[in-house]
């Protein structure tokens, strides 16, 4: 499936327009003469692909030191102007292209242009009504933070929750490639997968290009199954008081063990939760912590100041100061 095979570069003749001339066959226009431009040689459309039979490839061409014209990497002098072309530069390269095979849907070269304009358009609908959003969401956040200002806080109490989570062990169907497939992977069975083929075309820089087909075999990918702790449910104490102790659920676990069903402790999550009120709207704002100490602290009753945001009200609890 790998393989080479060499095509001629089309040009068009800026002269007298004539269109679609051949890049190795045609050095000079057939229609007024006119030398070849390296600079405007193109890869032809498919359909229009003409094969170079044993063409030998001998580099890039030349352009003249004195009059530009493009001349074979052999030549001494230049065939138009008859000047000497040692130092002259090599002909410009057009960007390589990079093909892919489409296993499932036609190429984009194949599909029709009506089609693919109206995909450009709803993409870049959606791009635009996405630009929107984004801006629309850093607009409030920097109005929110410019227009921030100091408000006054009373404690009015506290709250806790103490929370564990209790993970299930599960058999779960999954597929990866075989050699990133878990080692615990049972009843494992394994797809072959076609190659991933790609053509490129390489301006060789003299009239010509190369296609060259490549193809990467793929990996083969395997089902299995496999055991996985998978969070299920949690136990959570919560309370009101700082003074009183703060105990963990005790949880009890279904069946300890590593089965199918079993269970076992997961994550814990501790939250400290202080309740102020505004002092001038009367609404409750909330403030969460994770160290106990710093939230037993805060006195019920005591006065603080703190920064709200200019839009939304949401209090910056980093900025907590005591004081009226
Ligand atoms: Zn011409
Ligand atoms: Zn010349």
């Amino acid at each position: 499936m790998n393989g080479e095979k060499t095509y001629e570069m089309l040009w068009d003749c800026s002269f007298c327009g004539a269109r679609k001339l051949l890049g190795l066959t045609h050095r000079h226009c057939p229609n007024c003469g006119a030398p070849q431009d390296p600079a405007k040689r193109y890869f032809p459309p498919e359909e229009e692909k003409i094969a170079v039979q044993d063409h030998q490839y001998v580099g890039q061409d030349v352009l003249c030191p004195a009059c530009q014209t493009a001349n074979g990497r052999l030549a001494k002098h230049c065939g138009h102007c008859g000047s000497p072309l040692e130092g002259g530069k090599a002909a410009a390269l057009q960007q390589e292209q990079v093909i892919p095979d489409h296993v499932h849907s036609p190429s984009p070269a194949q599909a029709p242009k009506a089609k693919t304009g109206a995909k450009v358009g709803i993409g870049c609908a959606i791009g635009g009504i996405f630009g929107l959003i984004v801006l629309a969401i850093i607009g409030f956040f920097v109005l929110n933070s410019i227009l921030k200002k100091d408000a006054g806080f009373k404690v009015v109490g506290h709250t806790w929750t103490h929370a564990v989570e209790i993970e299930t062990y599960e058999y779960k169907k999954e597929s990866s490639p075989c050699s990133k497939m878990p080692t615990s992977a049972e009843r494992v069975t394994r797809q072959k997968q076609e190659p991933v083929c790609e053509t490129r075309k390489i301006d060789q820089g003299d009239g010509t290009y190369k296609e060259k087909r490549e193809c990467k075999d793929q990996e083969d990918i395997c089902t299995y199954q496999v055991g996985r702790w998978v969070p299920k449910r949690s136990e959570k104490n919560t309370g009101s008081s700082v003074t009183d102790p703060m105990p963990w659920p005790t949880v009890t676990l279904s069946r300890p063990g590593e089965c199918e069903g079993c269970e076992r402790e997961g994550k814990k999550t501790a939250t400290y939760t202080l309740r102020l009120q505004d002092a001038s709207s009367g609404k409750e704002k909330t403030c969460s912590f994770s160290d106990p100490e710093k939230w037993k602290s805060f006195q019920v009753g005591s006065s603080w100041k703190a920064k709200v945001g200019g839009i939304s009200g949401g209090i910056d609890c980093d900025s907590l100061t005591p004081g009226p």
